[in-house]
């Protein structure tokens, strides 16, 4: 496995395995990888012939007063858990190789993402779709694979695709979790002792609100009931919970029908998203 730092290194490496006729598969993350990054680049093992995992924290998706500083880096570490599992190239440029001193085009998808995580972080999904835009154009996988977790980035992502006819197939993996239920993330790092016993609360809170829809509650019947739970715990400080409809992400419409219902809270300076979806 090989770590390139360039554009032109990256399109040469696929360029030559494409020519042998392989499928190019493409998981994108910030790094500090974990087991949730670490189920993606295996179902891109299994689910392609040859596999990129690129490593940027991408700043453009970062707003003013973010953890952009902080957030966790360990690109050696990182490859040695890729190359493990099989993915056949970093892609891991810096921020200059990205994007040019002037540029200037960013890529907006309208009415997905002003809402949920979009309203408590304006600009975040305008970064997020630049920037895989430009990764989907330097290596022009076959497949990219995004984790559930992201719920609402793998909507905004698929509907970019579609939008503008994008020749890439997205996939969507499992949110892999903590034995207590905790979503991994990179940020799951920033918690203390305190606040790390508390986070799984946000799952059990979603969870609730799942038992309750599948028992037949309305969607505002089940933010009522994931939000009085959150509120039990002093140390949450709830910025959203909503039940959507799973592909546009609008408020239900009918009392049937599938929901996901997804969250936003900080523990302190920890921000945590989670979601659970709700088949009919
Ligand atoms: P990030 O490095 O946070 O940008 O995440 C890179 C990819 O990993 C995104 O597609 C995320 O949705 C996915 N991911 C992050 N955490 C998890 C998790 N706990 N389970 C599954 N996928 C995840």
């Amino acid at each position: 496995m090989k770590i390139v730092k360039t554009k032109q290194e990256v399109r040469d490496a696929v360029s030559a395995q494409r020519a042998e006729g392989r499928i190019i598969g493409l998981v994108p993350t910030m790094g500090a990888l974990h087991e949730g990054h670490l189920s993606l680049v295996r179902a891109a093992v299994e689910g392609s012939d040859w596999v990129v995992v690129s490593i940027f924290v991408n700043p453009t998706q970062f707003g003013e007063g973010e953890d952009l500083d902080r957030y966790p880096r360990d690109l050696e570490g990182d490859a040695a858990k890729c190359e493990e599992i099989g993915a056949h190239l970093i892609f891991a440029p810096n921020a200059s190789e990205m994007y040019a001193g002037d540029a200037c085009t960013v890529v907006r998808v309208e009415g997905l993402t002003e809402k949920l995580c979009g309203a408590c972080r304006p600009g975040h999904f305008d970064g997020v779709t630049t920037v895989v835009n430009k990764l989907l154009n330097i290596v022009q996988p076959d497949r990219a694979w995004f984790g559930r977790k992201d719920y609402q980035q793998l909507v905004v992502i698929r509907r970019m695709v579609r939008d503008l006819d994008m020749p890439v197939e997205i996939l969507g993996g499992p949110t892999v979790r903590e034995s207590d239920g905790l979503a991994l993330s990179s940020r799951n790092q920033y918690l203390g002792d305190r606040e790390r016993e508390v986070a799984p609360k946000l799952y059990e809170a979603l969870l609730q609100g799942a038992g309750a829809a599948r028992e037949g509650a309305s969607g505002s019947e089940v933010e009522r009931i994931v939000a009085a739970k959150l509120g039990e715990e002093p140390l949450f400080e709830l910025q959203y919970v909503q039940a959507v409809e799973p592909n546009s992400l609008r408020p239900l419409k009918s009392e049937t029908g599938p929901m996901v219902i997804a969250a936003a809270a900080c523990i302190g300076d920890t921000r945590l998203i989670d979601n659970v979806v709700v088949e009919e």
